[in-house]
């Protein structure tokens, strides 16, 4: 694995290792765990050689959020990716990304507005900006992205589509299933802030979730289904509900009750200063 982190480099290998067939692409910001691993095996599996990148991105981090506290382990998280056959680590510094005079920036309106949207003002502009950065340097054939961030996947879909990107193109854009501990608590850099007590209340949430999208599931209305989860996990321990909504999975209108459309039910909720979010699909 050749760990890069400038730009000349980074063309210069990704050309040679095109000629050999197709390249994948998997942004990270590191601290990696199974559920990057499983994005990385998943792009394996249908693709020559991939290119993983690992960038903290600040764009995407808001004033009081955790950008300096954000866990920064390249040593680790580069033998995983050694071990996982990945053919390019691409590392770049802050100032490599963002030159001084760094001015442009991507704006998706209508799938970033809402949930995480709502809390987060400007991170879906600081993702999709990074993201169309990392295509145009990498120029991958395909990128994985974790269905874990749902939000996040149909923000970079949309750009895709809306600015008629062809390395990767929309339809080359995959998501993958979130990879969960035991418990089911959906993997995270972030369960790491967690304390034991925090840690067991956080194992509250993918349950309470499960039987919130039985509920949907079985044409319940979307309101109070989603009252009930929010008390419920209040009374669980969790200090804030940020959001519980159900949304049309692709374009995410909010949805009275299940209909035709594949729909997914999506939450954000915090645990002291630790925030934790996580999706289902419901129908
Ligand atoms: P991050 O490093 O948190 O920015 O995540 C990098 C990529 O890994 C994103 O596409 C995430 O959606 C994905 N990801 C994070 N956690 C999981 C998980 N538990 N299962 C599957 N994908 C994940």
């Amino acid at each position: 694995m050749q760990t890069i982190n400038r730009l000349d480099p980074l063309r210069h290998a990704t050309a040679a290792l095109r000629r050999d067939g197709p390249l994948a692409l998997v942004p990270t910001m590191g601290a990696l765990h199974e559920g990057h691993l499983a994005l990385v095996r998943a792009a394996r599996a249908r693709a020559a050689h991939v290119v993983v990148s690992i960038f903290v991105n600040p764009m995407q981090f808001g004033a009081g959020e955790d950008l300096a506290a954000y866990p920064r382990q390249l040593a680790a998280d580069s033998a995983m990716l050694e071990s996982e056959g990945v053919g390019v680590l691409w590392a770049p510094a802050v100032e490599t990304m963002y030159p001084e005079g760094f001015a442009s920036h991507v704006a998706v309106s209508g799938v970033s507005e809402g949930l995480c949207g709502a809390a987060r003002p400007g991170h879906f502009d600081g993702v999709a900006t990074v993201v169309l950065k990392l295509f145009n340097q990498v120029e991958p054939d395909l990128a994985v992205f974790g269905e874990k961030d749902w939000q996040q996947l149909a923000v970079i879909r949309r750009m895709a589509r809306d600015l008629d990107l062809t390395r990767p193109h929309a339809g080359a854009i995959i998501g993958i299933a979130t990879e969960r501990e035991a418990d089911g608590l959906a993997r995270s850099s972030r369960n790491r802030y967690l304390d034991a007590d925090e840690r067991r209340i956080a194992a509250r949430l993918p349950r309470a979730l499960a039987t919130a999208a039985a509920r949907l599931r079985a044409g319940d209305a979307a309101a109070p289904v989603l009252a009930a989860l929010r008390e419920e996990l209040r009374a669980a321990g969790f200090s804030a509900v940020d959001y519980a909504e159900f949304r049309t999975a692709g374009t995410l209108v909010p949805l009275a009750r299940l209909g035709a459309e594949p729909a997914r039910l999506l939450v954000a909720a915090r645990i002291g200063a630790t925030r934790l979010i996580d999706n289902l699909a419901v129908g």
